[in-house]
């Protein structure tokens, strides 16, 4: 845990510090370098706020070519970089470094192109994730993936993060939702991968970005799918008297063959503190409560909610109401959507995990979570994306209670321990970050460190951007074996003809 501030500095640091922020001001001039102690402080933590750094200089470039000389001085120079978005991960991924540029995207703010006929938008990375779903929908399109956060988080930070939100379960993640991009190598170079068409050529170098953390390039430009929104949509509120109820609704609804455009679920600790911040009309006399979206033609919804329906009453289900009009569907999700600020007004802090499970171990998982509940004696508020098995187990504490925050970090170590003992993984969508890099060996032995550092090495072999996250130690190109690639491609050698 880090509550760090600007260290005092010898005078060759200071001096080379004004050097990179002179050189910074020549490549990016006007107001886009901030070097102010007290102006950077808006930039010293992302959405994982007991985390806090200030940057050695802030940059906010405008023009690809502006990032690609950014990379490329920084890359001569020795010099390490930190790309940020709108900075609300929940993993640390944007946090600073003391020795670090902090690249910040926010002002690449424009929509380039919307094709209809293609069913794509091309956007740059700083344009909010609502932002296009707002450009689009007067058309009858939307953006299908839509993390609670949509209203801020940018899609470059989207694709690092490989974001998820609650129409993820139909209609996938952001790495399935996004069709090409720019972006700009450490060593200055812009390469493009994808576009509006559905395949590219070679290795999914795509695939390999969705969640790379920033640790592989900066993206300049996004290419995303946009969907016709569905003819109807309506929510069901489903509460039962325990969590394993709902969680064995949830997977016979699935083993039903039925995918609802959402399915999520909350306990009782989220149920409450959610309606008394929204009014969502949430019953209250329930230990779970799943919400579950259907979409689709009239008919088709009308059926699947009977069948719903039915599934949820065998499975023991005490209430259950179906949206009537597109007003309630939206205060439905709204509590929902608002349960993490809904649970920080019941808690001075609370620390949000990101996990994932197979679905039928949620009754074993949320048993588990009970007993560490009472081990370390804090609270815990479940919300979960039930469809996914994605678990944000929210643990309430008092950073002002000394020892509290790391026992709460450690109890969060061990919900997650827990997932991948099940069978599940560290994280669903938040990425790991400095947050989770230090549980990585529990999911990962040496060699698979190994195989996806020299990932890491093929892209950015001086280890440049973004250090210090994910990796739990740092493993040196030169030992792996260097790859590197060249204008979106790995370098084969030429095959010998016989
Ligand atoms: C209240 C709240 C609710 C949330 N709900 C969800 C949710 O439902 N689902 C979900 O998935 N997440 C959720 N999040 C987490 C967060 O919003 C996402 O991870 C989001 O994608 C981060 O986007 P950002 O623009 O804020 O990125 P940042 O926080 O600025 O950066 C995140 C990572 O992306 C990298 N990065 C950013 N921009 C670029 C770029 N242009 N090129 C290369 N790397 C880049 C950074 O280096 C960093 O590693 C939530 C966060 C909050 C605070």
């Amino acid at each position: 845990m880090s509550g760090l501030t600007m260290p005092k500095a010898d005078a060759a640091t200071l001096a080379r510090r004004a050097e990179i922020v002179g050189d910074m001001r020549i490549i990016v001039p006007g107001e886009g370098v901030v070097d102010a102690v007290n102006s950077m402080r808006a930039f010293e933590s992302d959405g994982l706020t007991a985390y806090r750094q200030l940057p050695l200089v802030v940059v906010l470039p405008e023009t690809v070519q502006q990032v690609s000389r950014i990379l490329k001085y920084c890359n001569e120079r020795n010099i390490k970089v930190v790309p940020r978005g709108s900075g609300t991960s929940l993993s640390g991924g944007a946090l600073p470094l003391e020795d670090a540029v902090l690249l910040v995207m926010s002002r690449f703010n424009r929509i380039l192109d919307i094709d209809f006929a293609n069913r794509a938008a091309v956007v740059q990375p700083g344009v909010t994730n609502l932002g296009i779903t707002n450009a689009v929908e007067q058309e009858g399109f939307y953006y299908a993936p839509d993390p609670s956060s949509q209203i801020a988080c940018s899609i470059g930070g989207n694709v690092a993060e490989n974001s998820g939100g609650v129409h993820c379960l139909k209609y996938g993640l952001t790495a399935n939702n996004v069709l090409g991009i720019e972006m700009v190598l450490m060593d200055g170079e812009v390469v493009r991968l994808g576009g509006k068409h559905l395949d590219s050529e070679g290795y999914d170098l795509l695939g390999v970005m969705s969640g790379s953390e920033g640790l592989l390039g900066v993206v300049t430009e996004v290419t995303v799918r946009i969907l016709q929104k569905p003819e109807t949509a309506r929510a069901l509120l489903i509460g039962f008297p325990s969590s394993e109820e709902a969680g064995q609704c949830v997977a016979d609804i699935i083993g039903a063959g039925i995918i609802p455009g959402g399915m999520e679920m909350m306990d009782r600790p989220a149920i409450h503190a959610a309606e008394d911040f929204v009014h969502a009309g949430y019953p209250l006399d329930c230990e779970a409560l799943l919400i579950v979206e259907l979409d689709g033609c009239g008919d088709e919804v009308d059926h699947l909610i009977g069948a719903v329906e039915a599934i949820a009453l065998k499975n023991g289900s005490t209430v259950c109401r179906v949206s009537q009009s597109e007003q309630e569907r939206l205060v439905f999700w709204a509590g929902r959507k608002a349960a993490f600020p809904a649970v920080g007004r019941i808690s001075p802090d609370y620390y949000c995990m990101d996990g994932t499970i197979p679905r039928k171990e949620l009754p074993k998982v949320l048993a588990g979570m009970r007993e560490l509940s009472e081990k370390y004696g804090l609270r815990v508020a479940n919300v979960f994306h039930a469809g996914d098995g994605n678990l944000h187990p929210l643990i309430l504490y008092d950073a002002n209670v000394p020892g509290e925050l790391e026992k709460a970090e450690e109890f969060g170590s061990d919900i997650l321990r827990l997932c991948v003992k099940v069978g599940g993984v560290l994280t669903g969508e938040h990425g790991v970050g400095v947050e989770k890099r230090d549980l990585m060996p529990e999911m990962f032995n040496e060699i698979d460190l190994d195989q996806q550092m020299r990932v890491k090495c093929a892209f950015d072999p001086n280890h440049l951007l973004n250090p210090g996250k994910v990796f739990p130690q740092l493993r040196r190109c030169a030992e792996l074996g260097r790859m590197h690639i060249h204008n979106g491609k790995l370098p084969f050698p030429d095959i010998p003809r016989f």
